[in-house]
């Protein structure tokens, strides 16, 4: 058994004061992943910051936007009316990930930084994992990986993120909100995470000691939305491939902004930027899907059991933007 002290905070300042004292240890929210990963070996923090009781759990307007606290559930956050009125992709997103049971306890930090279900990271028997020991090697890379990365991995790790909700939110262009011991600052969704290069243990720009204290949402005007995964089975599975589609139209009726973001596909959730603005101006029928869809895929890198994700992928992302276009029970536009 590994021992470990618990601490409980009560506000944002007493959580770093007591992070700051213990620089390995790790914030506890909704647990859902963390002792998880405390129970099969996998992470070994000395310490754990509750910070369940830290006041961060509120959805509230924010400028033209609105601002989601990194300690609303999961659950909260899908049924919330300024969620499900304003940026339905959301709802949806949250709703095809995990069990309701798991989203009822789930934070919305804890989501972001929920670690790859690669299996053999969860296994300790395997020795080689370099994201649970570095240096150690890959044995997804010769192994199973049909659930395994085709864009953005390494030759160190090709792991994929897990998240349905931070797929969304990286189509909607969201900002991460952080609060250090001496700054706060902001980081745009699409640069929170990293890709793997030569250290695929360092998952995201966090800096120890520092909390995610919320997730801003943009203002978005007009538009039309569709989240769809491809998986194994119909529920409580992670995605073979995932596409969260946000297309703003204008009076004419051509696309005035595309958000496309991909999960399943790439160790954090996968936009490109060249694909969105290929759509800037066009109509919005299969062809130009089908070119942004090219451009998404191309140059990936596909792996023994995991070649058909880059049709599967390419496929999505039309069907996807179609529906986002087409279909007329939209919430929003
Ligand atoms: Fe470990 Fe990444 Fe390789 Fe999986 S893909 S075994 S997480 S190094």
């Amino acid at each position: 058994m590994n021992r470990f002290t618990y601490q409980r905070s009560t506000s944002v300042e007493q959580a770093l004061s007591s992070i700051g004292g213990q620089p390995s240890g790790k914030f506890l929210g909704g647990g859902t992943n963390l002792l998880d990963l405390m129970k099969m070996g996998v992470e070994h923090p000395p310490a754990l910051i509750d910070i369940t009781r830290v006041p961060l759990n509120q959805i509230e307007p924010h400028g033209d936007g609105v601002r989601i606290g990194s300690m609303v559930r999961n659950s909260a956050v899908a049924a919330h009316p300024l969620i499900r009125d304003r940026y339905p992709v959301l709802s949806q997103a949250i709703l095809h990930g995990a069990s309701p049971q798991i989203r009822n306890m789930a934070t919305t930090g804890g989501n972001l930084l929920q670690r790859t279900r690669c299996p053999y990271f969860y296994d300790p028997s395997y020795a080689e994992c370099n994201k649970r020991v570095p240096g150690s090697g890959c044995a997804a890379m010769n192994g199973y990986n049909r659930n395994h990365a085709i864009l953005g991995g390494s030759d160190h790790c090709i792991a994929t993120h897990p998240s349905d909700m931070a797929v969304a939110l990286a189509a909607l262009d969201a900002t991460v909100q952080l609060k250090g011991p001496q700054a706060e600052r902001s980081v745009p969704l699409s640069g929170f995470h990293l890709l793997p290069g030569t250290t695929p243990q360092i998952e995201t720009v966090l800096k120890p000691g520092e909390l995610i204290t919320s997730i801003d949402l943009p203002a978005l005007d007009g538009t039309r939305f569709a989240y769809i995964k491809v998986r194994d089975r119909n529920s409580y599975a992670f995605a073979l491939v995932s596409v969260a589609a946000v297309i703003e139209l204008d009076q004419s009726g051509k696309i005035r902004k595309a958000h496309i973001a991909l999960g399943g596909v790439a160790p954090k959730p996968w936009k490109v930027v060249e694909a969105e603005h290929s759509l800037t101006g066009a109509s919005p029928d299969e062809a130009a899907f089908g070119k942004a869809a090219a451009l998404i895929v191309r140059g990936a890198r596909p792996h023994r059991y995991n070649a058909f994700k880059i049709e599967l992928a390419r496929r999505t992302v039309v069907r996807a933007l179609l529906d986002a276009t087409t279909r007329t029970d939209q919430k929003n536009g």
